[in-house]
């Protein structure tokens, strides 16, 4: 039995669905010369029975990451949603917003700016709460949802953007475990925190970012029409819906993910151990947190994959946490192009194609990492 309370509703009733053994902090990147070995931690996803959040079951690190750049697909999204929400006539003229960002950066303020919302003082009221990754990385869920339910304005709306775990379990996406990212949504479990809040709600949009990102739009029960229950329409009902069929706020439901571990870490070794029976060179691209876990849990090292590529100019002479694998610019490179660049983070790939021709010019490819497990090994 393991001794857990849940982040949200406090429920100690759950079940570790989701166990990626001893971690090194994937944000912690040493120096390359520091020998380690580097700390590690135990990453664990425990499902509440009671709320059905799936969350981060300890976290003993501090977040210490190197602000990485934001990319592309992450800042036309932000201007596709607000482009969204705004036709849908949900931003009041003049009104105030206040943001909780995501500590890895990015914020439409500038975008809801041209909109004519101003951002609010302080910890004053807001006519539009935003939230753009920002909840996950609260450790206390049940306070970070009060907190910004605390600070919305009568009438106004809490717009919450989550990449979504129901795609994350249609996609095996199991190293989107990490540390720091503390809770895991599903609509359904979800639209239970805000249930608890006083909030409901009302409409959401969907984006392919990370392969299924919601925008979810909530306002207060309190505003609904005296008599009347605060009303969600089809979209949400839709989420829930396709839920409900998955399951999942049920611990059969996200067992599955453990496979997926098995399934993508044996695929990214075989794939480059053939890779250099052939003699060709592979290095990877993008040191997010997502590579750390999936290159360790692979056992993968520097002998298979000789350097990872990184934009972040802060990540530049250091390591990959738990590797001796070392992190270099894209200069470095596109200077010498190898035979394959394996990439970590399948949003980037229209804009690593664009962005470094020089790879695909002398003959090389990209190869999207998680699409290796349904690929032969050595396909050359
Ligand atoms: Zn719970």
């Amino acid at each position: 039995m393991i001794e857990h309370e849940c982040r949200a509703c406090r429920g100690s009733a759950g079940e570790l669905v989701l166990d990626l053994g001893e971690q090194p902090a994937c944000d912690y990147f040493p120096k390359y010369d520091e020998p380690g070995p580097d700390p590690v931690y135990p990453l664990q996803m425990w499902l509440c029975s009671s709320c059905g959040l799936a969350q981060l079951l300890a976290d003993p690190t501090v977040p210490e990451e190197p602000r990485g750049a934001e990319p592309a697909a992450l800042v036309a999204q932000a201007e596709d949603a607000v482009r969204r929400v705004a036709a849908a006539g949900l931003l009041p003229a003049n009104g105030r917003v206040a943001e909780y960002g995501s500590p890895h950066g990015g914020s439409w303020l500038g975008l809801l700016a041209v909109r004519g919302l101003t951002p609010a003082d302080g910890a004053e009221e807001a006519d539009v709460i935003l939230d753009c990754f920002g909840m996950m990385h609260a450790a206390d869920q049940a306070a970070a949802i009060s907190e910004r339910a605390a600070r919305l304005a009568p009438g106004g709306l809490l717009l919450l953007q989550y990449h979504s775990l129901d795609t994350i379990v249609r996609l095996g996406q199991w190293n989107a475990l990490r540390h720091g990212h503390y809770a895991y949504y599903s609509t359904t479990a979800l639209v239970a925190m805000l249930a608890t809040a006083g909030l409901s709600p009302r409409t959401s949009w969907s984006f392919d970012l990370y392969g299924g990102t919601v925008l979810l739009a909530a306002g207060r029960d309190a505003d609904a029409e005296p008599g009347a229950p605060a009303r969600s329409d089809d979209t949400v009902r839709a989420l829930l819906a396709a839920e409900k069929r998955t399951g999942i706020t049920t611990a059969a439901a996200l067992r599955g993910l453990q496979s997926d571990v098995t399934t993508r870490a044996s695929a990214l070794r075989d794939w480059l151990a053939a890779m250099r029976e052939a003699g060709r060179a592979v290095l990877g691209y993008s040191a997010a947190s997502r590579a750390v876990a999936l290159l360790r849990s692979a056992g993968v090292d520097r002998d298979l994959l000789p350097a990872v590529a990184d934009a972040s100019p802060a990540k530049h002479g250091l390591r990959m946490p738990g590797t001796a694998i070392p992190v270099i610019s894209p200069g470095e490179l596109t200077a010498r192009p190898p035979d394959a660049v394996v990439l970590f983070v399948p949003d980037l790939m229209t804009e690593v194609r664009k962005a470094y021709p020089e790879i695909e010019a002398s003959g090389g490819e990209w190869v999207d990492a998680d699409a290796l497990s349904s690929r032969p090994a050595a396909a050359h």
